[in-house]
């Protein structure tokens, strides 16, 4: 008998020795369990009866050993909670990733418009913008386009209302409304998304963007044009980049004409992008018709301008060599991610 408690004694001191706790309810646990007012050790000084004489004082000695172990155990994992939750809150955890917080990337259509109208504005341009949604006159009649002329075909688009209300074809009746609205002089570009009903592939797309410039002023002649647009190519392609200028036609221009710039890529020898040609197509420009001055009420005796325009998404992929214009919409992080390092 007297062995039989030594041993239930030793064992109760070794566990209060190997007693682990992970939290605060375990805790709580350790202490119910070994200074609670109904702990486990109170049970053993009351066997003291059933020892030897001769061992008596032996086994008070233990169970008081029991009992002080416990109160220093519970120290110990009370510190070392303490401790546990200190230590996480200090130390860095150096398993996580160092790119936690991706950063987005600026699309490249915003690059490359912000891009032009910067070139612009240092030459004295506004922005303007005007509604996605147009009414036909400010679309189509204001620039030239009598209804049912077929100069229209070369636009079509979607009608909200019957052939009233319409998504705008591009971005001139932004103009037509700062002719309304001022008096020249101005010089002013125009950014913003435009809409064609056009069959969706890797050249074309029911949606784009365009850069329309436009300035009215006394004296403005085709020589002003040219050394704007020349300007322009040389600070957006690069210092020594050529201009040419190819006769063309738009309703709301007379002379109209498109302009090339000497290819970037491969300095005019020959490659895909100019088509062995060495001249790449660029925008469309021309002297403002005199008949789209007087519809905006501007004395067309007195006053001429030039106007240009062109698709942002065109240069994007020249500059960028985007060979599938729909990647600019389908917003594929894979894509636009790769222009992480352009500013
Ligand atoms: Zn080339």
């Amino acid at each position: 008998m007297t062995e039989q408690l030594f041993k239930q004694a030793k064992d109760k001191l070794q566990e209060i020795k190997d007693y682990l706790v992970a939290n605060n309810a375990e805790l709580e646990q350790f202490r119910i369990a070994f200074l609670g007012t109904k702990n486990t050790i109170r049970p053993l000084f009351s066997e003291i009866r059933n020892i030897d004489n001769a061992r008596k004082k032996e086994y008070g000695q233990l169970v008081n050993e029991l009992k002080q172990t416990a109160e220093e155990r519970f120290e110990q994992l009370k510190g070392g909670l303490t401790s546990a939750a200190t230590e996480h809150v200090e130390k860095p955890d150096l398993t996580r990733s160092v790119n936690a917080n991706n950063i987005g990337t600026r699309h490249p259509l915003s690059l490359v418009q912000e891009q032009i109208c910067d070139i612009f504005k240092r030459i004295g341009f506004t922005i303007s913008e005007g509604p996605q949604i147009e009414n036909d006159f400010h679309n189509f009649t204001a620039l030239n386009f009598p209804p049912h002329h077929p100069a229209r075909d070369m636009q079509d688009t979607f009608f909200i209302s019957e052939s009233e209300i319409a998504l705008r074809t591009h971005t001139s009746s932004v103009q037509i409304r700062v002719m309304e609205n001022s008096e020249p002089p101005f010089r002013t570009i125009s950014p913003g998304r435009v809409f064609r009903n056009e069959t969706i592939s890797a050249r074309a797309h029911c949606q784009f963007h365009q850069v329309e410039g436009l300035y009215v002023d006394k004296n403005v002649s085709l020589a002003d044009l040219k050394q704007t647009l020349f300007f322009f190519a040389n600070e957006m392609f690069g210092q020594g980049t050529k201009i040419r200028l190819r006769p063309s036609y738009f309703p709301f221009t007379e002379i109209s004409a498109e302009m090339d710039i000497s290819c970037f890529v491969c300095d005019q020898k020959g490659c895909n992008i100019c088509k062995k040609t060495g001249w790449v197509e660029i925008l469309g420009c021309g002297m403002v018709d005199p008949n789209v001055l007087n519809n905006c009420g501007i004395d067309s005796e007195k006053y001429t301008g030039f106007a240009f325009g062109m698709g942002v998404e065109r240069i994007a992929m020249l500059k960028y060599k985007v060979n599938d214009i729909r990647l600019f919409f389908e917003n594929d992080v894979r894509f636009l991610q790769q222009f992480a390092s352009v500013v």
